[in-house]
């Protein structure tokens, strides 16, 4: 399995398929940003056996399975690529292009975007035939579900195999067609935009947002928080495609965008509608 991104969400699907048995290659742009990805899921596999959730042999051959590399040429030989880079789609697009011609002829592509369209995606490829959305949730090694995004072009066969290398890494999958925001997003992008939307309109602190959906909802995170822990940028893209494919009521809220504008991407980067610490905590 090849992974593309070694962020958030590509170094979580690493260590998944990693620990599933399977032989991974992550790809990042450069080698800090692929040593940051790689102690992340050293830091998570830590914490799993400190647990005894594993055994530290475990952890040491999930680990011995991953390679990385700087260049996409080394996924020439994967049988399937997951891409995990930023949800701006030209990037995504280019990205595509190089995979078609890089990737064997039978290789599938799967794109883990939260809102971009796979249909556009795969017009991307020679092969629309062999591309689909395999979109994981947040944290990777936590979160169960995996959503699938059929395009209009995709196979039969492409579905079936990768929903069985979905079940393998010990995933439950649903199947969604090929809308803006999908399932996930379309239902939960509107709720963290009103959020911002009522901060912004001073209806409320962010504590007293958050603390009323927790409590007051039992969700186990708040909007805001949850909008932090994916990151402010990674949301206003999302909802960036969904207003431009849905309509108005997508609208991002200005001040989300003044957030991105102003940097504060949320705890990845140690501020967004909180501040943490350097433990990712956040400072109240
Ligand atoms: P991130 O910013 O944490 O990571 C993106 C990574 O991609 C970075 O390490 C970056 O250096 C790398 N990258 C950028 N351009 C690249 C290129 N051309 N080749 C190789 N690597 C490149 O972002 P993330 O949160 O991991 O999100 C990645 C994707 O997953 C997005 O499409 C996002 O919508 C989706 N997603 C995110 C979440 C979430 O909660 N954050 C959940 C589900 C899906």
């Amino acid at each position: 399995i090849g992974v593309v991104g070694s962020g958030q969400m590509g170094n979580g699907i690493s260590q998944v398929a990693a620990c599933s048995g399977f032989n991974v290659t992550m790809v990042d742009i450069n080698e800090q940003f692929l040593e940051r990805g790689i102690g992340t899921i050293r830091n998570s596999l830590g914490r799993r056996v400190s647990k005894q959730k594993m055994s530290q042999d475990d952890a040491d051959s999930a680990i011995s399975l991953i390679t990385t590399s700087t260049a996409l040429g080394g996924l020439a030989e994967c049988d399937l690529v997951v891409e995990a880079i930023p949800e701006v789609p030209e990037l995504k697009f280019s990205t595509f292009r190089d995979l078609d011609e890089i990737c064997k002829p039978t290789a599938i592509l799967a794109s883990n975007t939260s809102s971009i369209s796979i249909t556009r995606i795969a017009a991307q490829t020679s092969r629309p035939a062999q591309v689909i959305g395999m979109h994981f949730m947040n944290p990777v090694p936590i979160m169960k579900l995996v959503e699938l995004v059929r395009g209009l072009a995709t196979s039969e066969e492409t579905f079936a195999t990768v929903n069985s290398t979905a079940e393998a890494l010990g995933r439950t999958t649903v199947v969604s067609t090929d809308f803006p925001g999908f399932i996930v997003n379309r239902v939960l992008m509107p709720m963290l935009n009103e959020a911002c939307y009522a901060l912004h309109e001073g209806i409320a602190s962010v504590r007293d947002i958050d603390t009323t959906m927790k409590l007051g909802t039992n969700q186990p995170m708040g909007p805001l928080e949850l909008a932090d822990f994916i990151g402010l940028d990674t949301v206003l893209a999302i909802l960036n495609v969904m207003h431009e494919g849905l309509g108005e009521k997508y609208r991002p809220s200005p001040l989300l965008q003044q957030y991105v504008d102003a940097g504060f991407l949320g705890k990845k980067v140690g501020k967004g509608f909180y501040d943490y610490d350097e433990k990712r905590k956040i400072i109240l």
